[in-house]
């Protein structure tokens, strides 16, 4: 017996689509450990190639924030770290997601925008939460051009402070 009839049939039992093994692998809504054995022999050759992966790259730049109340209203400057995840599932015949420096290479590309540059001249008010907002519109769409999902974007100003978009 199937732990979902709703989307699991016991004919064909492995026949979800991404979206919904998803959802059964979290474990608030399907707990893995309630799933029979024979269940989770039949669907683990799929459960388990959606993963994630990530690349981190770096980026120079200066700005200034003249909302900010304390020194940040100055000009100045950060060595910015920026780490993205990427969701997809496991290639049968390479045994990966996509290669990383595949997408090391298209985060490189989008950091170009903004290496050495004066920030305010690229984003209208570049905090690190407009910084990444601005990474993740730029590299959504070529992602996806390699088969994988954009899952997060974190921004590391400097050392100890990161703000992360995700979804
Ligand atoms: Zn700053």
């Amino acid at each position: 017996m199937c732990c979902d009839p709703a989307v699991c049939s016991q004919d064909d039992p492995c026949r979800h689509s991404p979206v919904l093994l998803r959802s059964l692998a979290k474990p608030q809504l399907h707990p893995l450990r309630v799933l029979p054995d024979s269940h989770l022999l039949l669907c683990s050759d799929i459960l388990f190639k959606i993963m994630k992966l990530g690349v981190c790259s770096h980026f120079s730049a200066a700005h200034k924030l003249p909302k900010h109340a304390g020194k940040c209203k100055q000009l100045h400057g950060h060595t910015y770290k920026v780490e993205i995840v990427v969701e997809g599932e496991k290639d049968k015949e390479t045994e990966c997601i996509v290669d990383f420096s595949e997408v090391k290479a298209l985060l490189d590309e989008v950091l170009e925008h903004l290496d050495h540059k004066y920030l305010n001249d690229v984003i209208s008010y570049p905090t690190s939460e407009n910084i990444a907002e601005f990474i993740w519109e730029e590299l959504e769409g070529k992602v996806e051009g390699i088969g994988v999902k954009l899952k997060s974007v974190k921004v590391w100003e400097g050392e100890g402070k990161w703000v992360m978009l995700e979804k």
